[in-house]
C-alpha cells in the first residue's frame, strides 16, 4: 500500500493531496472554514467532505505538515498522544501555525482511526545545523530556558530541491554542496552540505533572513524597542507591521513580485529600489553561504518567484563571475533546469519544489513503507 494523504491545515483552510507513489490522484483546498458562506463549518466537516468526495481506499498513511518541531522533533514522527502533547507544548514558538496543524491531526485521528498519521516538520531538515549556526550571542540561560535559537523553516522544500539538484548534476547527494533559495511569499536560503542543512536564513520564527512578500527579514532588533518607546506602537502592532506590512509590501506597497517587476519595467523608481533591496539581501546570503560551505556545486532557485522570475535570478547573481557564478540569459528567460553556461564552476539550477510529495515520502518512510 503506497497511498498517502497529505494534509496541510491552516486556521481556516485544509489543503490536501492524495498520492499513489508520486502520482497525484486528487488534490484540493477547502477554504474559509468556519466563516459565513465558507466551504465547511469546522475542520471535522472539511475532512468529512474530503472523505465523501475522494476515494481513500488503500490509504497507508496520512502525512500532516507541521510548521514548528522545536528541538523536540528532528525527523518525521508517527503521531500518538505523546507526540500531540509535545506539539502542543511548542505552540508558543509558532502561535499562528501549530494550533491549526493540531486541529487537522485531531480530526484526522478521529475520522481515520485505523490509518497511521505522521507529523512532518518544516524545521526537521535543519536539525543538522551545528550549534554555531543556531546559537545567538545572548544570555545562554535565557536562551535555553525559552528555546531562543534558530530552527529554520521550509525544510521539506530545501530537502527536496537539494536532492533533486544532486540528481540533476549526476552526483551522489552525499558529495553535493548546494545553496538552495526558496523564494515564494515566504523566502529562505539554506546551505546544504552532502544532503544535510548546515545554515539557514530563517530563525526561531519564519520572520528573519530574506526580504519576503510581507515579512521584513533581517532587521536590527533594536527597531522593536524604538518602535515601542519612541513611535508608541504596541507589541502587537509591531509584530503586525513586521510580519504583515513589511517586505515587498512595505517597500513597494505591493506584495506580488510580478506586479513589482511590471512596475519597475514601467519606470517606477520605488519598485526599482525595492528590487535592489531584495536582490542585495539575497546576494549577501549567497556570499555568506559560499563561505560557510567552502566549496559549492550548485545554487538552486525554487518556489513561486524562484521558479518563475528570470529578473530575480539574474538580479541576484549577475556580476559574480569571479566567484564562478554566471547566468545564461536565454536559459534563464526559458526557466530551464540549468541556467548557467556550460562549464561554469558553480551550476545555477531552477528546480520546481514539491513540498507535498516530500511530505508524502517522509510519511511513508516514517511508517517504514518505502515506495
Ligand atoms: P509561493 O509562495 O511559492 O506560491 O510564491 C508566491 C510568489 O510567487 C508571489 O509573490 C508571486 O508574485 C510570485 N510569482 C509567481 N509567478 C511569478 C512570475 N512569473 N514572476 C515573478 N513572480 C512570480
Amino acid at each position: 500500500m503506497t497511498r498517502v494523504l497529505v494534509l496541510n491545515s491552516g486556521s481556516s483552510s485544509l489543503r490536501y493531496r492524495l498520492f499513489d507513489g508520486s502520482e497525484v490522484l486528487a488534490k484540493g483546498l477547502i477554504q474559509r472554514i468556519g466563516e459565513d458562506g465558507g466551504d465547511a463549518a469546522d475542520h471535522r466537516e472539511a475532512l468529512q467532505r474530503l472523505m465523501d468526495t475522494v476515494d481513500l481506499t488503500g490509504l497507508a498513511v496520512v502525512g500532516h505538515r507541521v510548521v514548528h518541531g522545536g528541538d523536540r522533533f528532528t525527523a518525521s514522527t508517527v503521531i500518538n498522544d505523546e507526540v500531540v502533547a509535545t506539539i502542543e507544548e511548542l505552540v508558543p514558538l509558532a502561535p499562528l501555525h501549530n494550533p491549526a496543524a493540531l486541529t487537522g491531526i485531531d480530526v484526522a485521528r478521529k475520522l481515520l482511526p485505523d490509518v497511521p498519521q505522521v507529523a512532518v516538520f518544516d524545521t526537521a531538515f535543519h536539525s543538522t545545523i551545528p550549534p554555531e549556526g543556531v546559537l545567538w550571542a545572548i544570555d545562554r540561560d535565557l536562551a535555553s530556558r525559552w528555546g531562543l535559537r534558530r530552527y529554520g523553516f521550509h525544510g521539506t522544500s530545501h530537502a527536496y530541491v537539494s536532492r533533486e539538484t544532486a540528481r540533476l548534476l549526476g552526483k551522489p547527494v552525499t558529495e553535493t554542496n548546494v545553496i538552495t533559495l526558496h523564494l515564494g511569499n515566504g523566502a529562505s536560503a539554506t546551505a546544504v552540505r552532502g544532503g544535510r542543512s548546515v545554515a539557514t536564513s530563517m530563525g526561531m520564527t519564519p520572520l528573519s533572513g530574506l526580504v519576503m512578500g510581507t515579512r521584513s527579514g533581517d532587521i536590527d532588533p533594536s527597531l522593536v524597542f524604538h518602535l515601542h518607546r519612541v513611535a508608541g506602537l504596541s507589541l502587537d502592532e509591531i509584530e503586525d507591521t513586521l510580519t504583515r506590512r513589511s517586505g515587498l509590501l512595505g517597500l513597494a506597497g505591493d506584495n506580488d513580485m510580478r506586479t513589482v517587476q511590471e512596475r519597475r519595467a514601467a519606470g517606477d523608481q520605488q519598485a526599482a529600489l525595492t528590487l535592489d533591496v531584495y536582490y542585495r539581501r539575497l546576494r549577501e546570503y549567497v556570499g555568506a553561504y559560499l563561505a560557510v560551505l567552502g566549496r559549492v556545486d550548485a545554487i538552486t532557485f525554487t518556489a513561486g518567484i524562484g521558479e518563475n522570475s528570470p529578473p530575480v535570478r539574474a538580479g541576484t547573481l549577475t556580476g559574480l563571475e569571479a566567484l564562478g557564478i554566471a547566468v545564461d540569459p536565454d536559459r534563464n528567460a526559458r526557466n530551464e533546469l540549468i541556467i548557467s553556461p556550460d562549464g561554469t564552476p558553480i551550476t545555477v539550477c531552477v528546480v520546481p519544489t514539491e513540498e507535498e510529495l516530500e511530505i508524502a515520502d517522509e510519511a511513508r518512510r516514517a511508517i517504514g513503507s518505502e515506495s
